[in-house]
Formats: structure tokens, sequence, C-alpha cells
């Protein structure tokens, strides 16, 4: 019931005890330990619950322990590690700056997309190259679109707040990043799914896009 139990390096310890997180909560103690041993994972928790610390600090752990070098393709196409794909802008900075915390003093190149703001400051940061990427579904595609990013080297998928997605109308964007000709396949990476609710319509997205996975609700 603690951090230091957890199987992270301490590396990441140290800064979520930094971050002054003393211990895990609900959503951390069942989510961290499903995510380290690679299953999919189908959580419900709330906004509040930690589920933003409860995705990113294994993530986090995963590409420190195991790290690939990062790739950019042809014409400074990006190919993040990890994509986290959140409804709103609010949503997609604070999961953006969560995850610079925990990552702060690695080697991990962390970068945002969001609509209604210049594409340019954001294609900069993106194509320098990135592990994670947090955007929302819309201007992710611009850049898709433009073969500024690319899912080949995808570990990890990351929708949060699946609920709300599907209420703003972005499944469709969602669908059509994970059917995109560039995408790894489910079984070669891990797909975690994020929603405060649990009706019929997000089991079934559930059951596409996941993969034997494991469900946690808090
Ligand atoms: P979230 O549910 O991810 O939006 O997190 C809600 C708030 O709880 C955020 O402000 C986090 O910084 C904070 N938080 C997350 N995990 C912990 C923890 N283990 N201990 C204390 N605060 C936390």
């Amino acid at each position: 019931d603690s951090f230091e139990s957890a199987n992270l390096r301490k590396f990441v310890v140290d800064n979520i005890l930094r971050s002054g997180y003393k211990k895990p909560t609900p959503i951390q103690k069942h989510a961290i330990p499903i995510i380290m041993s690679g299953r999919d994972l189908m959580a419900c928790a709330q906004t509040g619950s930690g589920k933003t610390a409860a995705f990113l600090l294994p993530m986090i752990n995963v590409l420190l322990q195991d790290s690939r070098d990062l790739v950019i393709g042809e014409n400074g196409c990006a190919q993040p590690q990890v994509i986290i794909v959140s409804p709103t802008r609010e949503l997609t900075l604070q999961i953006f700056n969560e995850a610079r915390k925990f990552a702060h003093g690695s080697i991990l190149k962390i970068a945002v997309a969001y609509g209604g703001t210049a594409v340019r400051h954001q294609g900069d940061q993106i194509s320098r190259g990135c592990h994670i990427l947090v955007a929302t579904p819309g201007r992710l595609h611009d850049f898709v679109d433009r073969n500024r990013i690319s899912f080949e080297s995808v570990r990890f998928v990351v929708l949060d707040e699946a609920d709300r997605m599907l209420d703003m109308g972005f499944m469709p964007s969602v669908e059509k990043m994970m059917q995109h000709p560039t995408m790894v396949p489910s079984g070669d990476r891990q797909t975690l799914m994020f929603s405060a609710t649990f009706p019929e319509d997000i089991q079934h997205l559930a059951g596409r896009f996941l993969s034997n996975y494991l469900f946690v609700a808090v």
C-alpha cells in the first residue's frame, strides 16, 4: 500500500514523493500493477480519483526500464511511443503537465497537441521527437493527416474520459486513430481506457479497442 512497494524504479518513486503524494489512491493501487504486467485495462474512475497518475506512472516506468530509441521518420514525422487522447484542452494540458512532472530529470520527451491555438509551436515540439504525446482527437488528426505524426512506434494508447469523448462526438476520430494504417496491432501494444461511467456503448468500444483486458472500477 505504498509507492515504494509498487515495483517502480527509484527515479519514478522519487518524482512521486517530490510531488507530495504519500500513498497511492485506490485506482493507482489497482491499475499500476495491471499496466506494469502488460495487460490492457478498462478502468472506471472519476476525475479526482488520481487516474492520471494511475496511467502515467507505470507507462513512464516502462519507457525508462525498457527504453527504445526515439524514431523520427521521413520529413520529420514523429513516432510517439505513448499516445494519450483526451476530450478537452484543459484535461490535455493537465495530463501534459503531470507527465512532465513525473518524467522530470529523465530523457523522456513529452509533447502536447490541442486545438484553438496555432499549430506552429506544437508542431515544432512534435517534430523534435516525443516519447509521449498528449492530444485532443481533432488536433491529433491535423498532424496525422499532414504526416507529422504516425503510429508505428506506439507502445501504449490511452483513451481518457472515454464517455465524455463519446458524448462530445469524438469517437469517429478515435476510431480513425485505432484503424490508422500505421497503428501497431492491438496485440503488439497496450491499450488503456478510462471512463467515469460504463454504459453499454462504452462496454462495446472497450470490447473493440482492447484485447483480453482487465476491468477495474473504483
Ligand atoms: P486526477 O483524478 O488524475 O485528475 O487527480 C486528481 C488530483 O489528485 C490531482 O490534483 C492530483 O495531483 C492529485 N493526486 C493524484 N494522485 C495522488 C496521490 N496518490 N496522493 C495525493 N494526491 C494525488
